[in-house]
């Protein structure tokens, strides 16, 4: 088996880490499986970090932060830009091989690697985001500014379902603000981690600023311990971002952790049902129903619910399910032969437990491709609070539909949900969607708009259950997230200035 660090796991390869700029010998006794979802194969195996590794990481970080941290604004961000044309440029083989391990479709990889991108773009802003402010004359003769200085390493713990995206939320603007970043990709699809390794140092990036550390639980565990990471940026499901909370704040760890989501789409009787229809379908089933802000609850008003159910039943059966190299496929496969199983169980359970399948994905077959982990669209209708189909993050391919009476209903339910990433509201009224936004315990709201995944120059967050740690991600509150204030407080004296045993009152200005 040939160690590699830059490019994809096939069926000789092993992906390696990336640490001091270069692709290193790897602990050949913890490898991992990667799979290719559409056809079930292994194609390749992925290093997990041991203690050894994880240490070398850091103090390479920890050499190479000092440098950076130091260099102009200027210097930073020229590096940024070059990141930027070399993103753009090799957006397609990025997408490729996230679509090969994630399985979802090319485009929507595409798409993926586009938004990490406005990420970069953002920060090439750097120049403008660390200004800092200055008082002049606070008090005579004295100025105060506050300026940001980078926090030291900094690491970033990712899930699968965004290989490329979720790790440029966070690395342009860690880097951006000085400080050096750790990438712990997920172990399901690790190989775009290492294009993006390589196309750092293409642009001119100092070795050592941005590591790919591979692993699983213990090499996070020996990250969130170790003394000389000053920040953790973690992103997956509920139960983990709890802990890495938990665990890295009680080692004094500055902690942002996004964790998982149920949302819900809320239609009001007024809402065009056709048009609501079609981006409650897209929301629900595309990339497998694998994304954090997918909307996986319909929460429907009695007097349209049967018609919307219908047209949603239509557009789900007219679902292409493919490999997502297939150009025609709207829809690839799930992420391991468990999360099928998951999946599937949790259907079951609706069925059992009395909601009414209209849509069923279940034991679906795809042609050439029967080792494949795929789950077909699911319309699961009159569910319920109670039932497991609805307490529990699914992360696949299926829409409930709940039933309520009114906007006030719509809003209790939501509000009592633990989750409270993101919700959308379809509705022809401006006062009703007024009265949604204001009253939702929820981070992140569409008006009309499915999935309302923040744009770079705003910040992304949930609340409740989907975010430990009330710091939200990019945009402005990533730039606070990365970096410390200074305030300095100056004088220069040019004349006898009386020094005072007292904080100086108004009358002494
Ligand atoms: P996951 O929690 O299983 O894994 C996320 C990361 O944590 C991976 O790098 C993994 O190696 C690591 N990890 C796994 N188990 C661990 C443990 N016991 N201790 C320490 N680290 C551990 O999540 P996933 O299955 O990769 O991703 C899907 C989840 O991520 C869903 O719940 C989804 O909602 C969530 N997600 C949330 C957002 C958001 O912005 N809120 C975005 C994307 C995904």
């Amino acid at each position: 088996m040939t160690t590699t660090a830059p490019g994809t796991a096939t069926a000789t390869t092993l992906v390696g880490h990336w640490i001091d700029g270069a692709g290193v010998p790897v602990d050949q006794t913890r490898t991992a499986p990667v799979f290719n979802p559409a056809t079930g194969a292994e194609i390749g195996r992925v290093a997990l970090a041991n203690q050894s590794e994880t240490a070398a990481a850091v103090s390479s970080a920890v050499a190479a932060q000092l440098t950076w941290g130091a260099l102009s604004i200027g210097k930073r961000a020229g590096v940024l830009f070059r990141f930027r044309e070399l993103l753009a440029a090799h957006a397609d083989e990025l997408a490729a091989v996230i679509s090969r391990e994630h399985g979802k479709v090319f485009s929507d990889a595409r798409g993926e690697v586009a938004r990490g991108l406005e990420v970069v773009e953002y920060a090439c802003g750097l120049p403008q985001l660390m200004k800092g402010e200055l008082s002049d004359e606070a008090a005579t003769g004295i100025e105060v500014f506050t300026t940001r200085e980078p926090l030291g390493v900094v690491v970033g713990i990712t899930p699968f379902n965004f290989p490329a995206m979720v790790p440029l939320w966070m690395s342009p603007v860690a880097i951006a603000t000085g400080n050096a970043f750790i990438l712990k990709p997920s172990e399901r699809d690790p190989s775009a981690a290492n294009v993006l390794a390589r196309l750092w140092q293409q642009a001119g990036l100092p070795d050592g600023v941005f590591t790919v550390l591979h692993g699983d639980k213990d090499t996070v565990t020996a990250l969130l311990e170790h003394p000389d990471v000053a920040a953790v940026s973690f992103v997956g499901s509920t139960p983990i971002a709890r802990h890495v909370h938990a665990t890295a704040t009680a080692t004094g760890k500055r902690v942002q952790a996004l964790g998982g989501a149920k949302n819900h789409g809320v239609i009001l009787a007024d809402a065009d049902l056709e048009d609501a229809a079609d981006h409650l379908t897209a929301a629900a089933f595309g990339s497998a129903g694998e994304r954090c802000m997918a909307l996986s609850v319909a929460v429907v008003t009695d007097e349209v619910a049967d018609e919307l159910v219908s047209l949603l039943a239509d557009r789900a059966r007219a679902v292409k399910v493919a490999p997502g190299d297939q150009p025609d496929a709207d829809m690839g496969p799930v992420i391991t032969a468990a999360a099928k199983e998951r999946i599937e169980g949790l259907i079951s359970s609706a069925e059992r437990e009395g909601a009414d399948l209209v849509v069923d994905g279940r034991g679906l077959q795809v042609e050439g491709h029967e080792e494949g982990f795929f789950v077909g669209p699911t319309l699961i209708d009159n569910v319920s609070p109670e039932h497991q189909v609805y307490r529990e993050e699914v992360f696949g391919p299926v829409l409930d539909i709940v039933r309520v009476s009114g906007l006030d209903e719509a809003i209790e339910l939501v509000n009592a949900n633990p989750y409270g990433n993101g919700t959308a509201i379809f509705t022809a009224s401006g006062a009703a969607a007024r009265e949604y936004r204001r009253r939702v315990k929820v981070g992140m709201v569409g008006v009309n708009v499915p999935i309302p995944v923040p744009v770079a120059w705003h910040s992304f967050g949930g609340w409740k259950d989907s975010l430990f740690g009330d710091s939200p991600i990019y945009g402005p509150e990533g730039v606070n997230f990365y970096t410390r204030p200074k305030v300095t407080t100056q004088r220069w004296p040019a004349r006898a200035v009386a020094a005072s045993f007292h904080f100086s009152g108004d009358s002494e200005k």
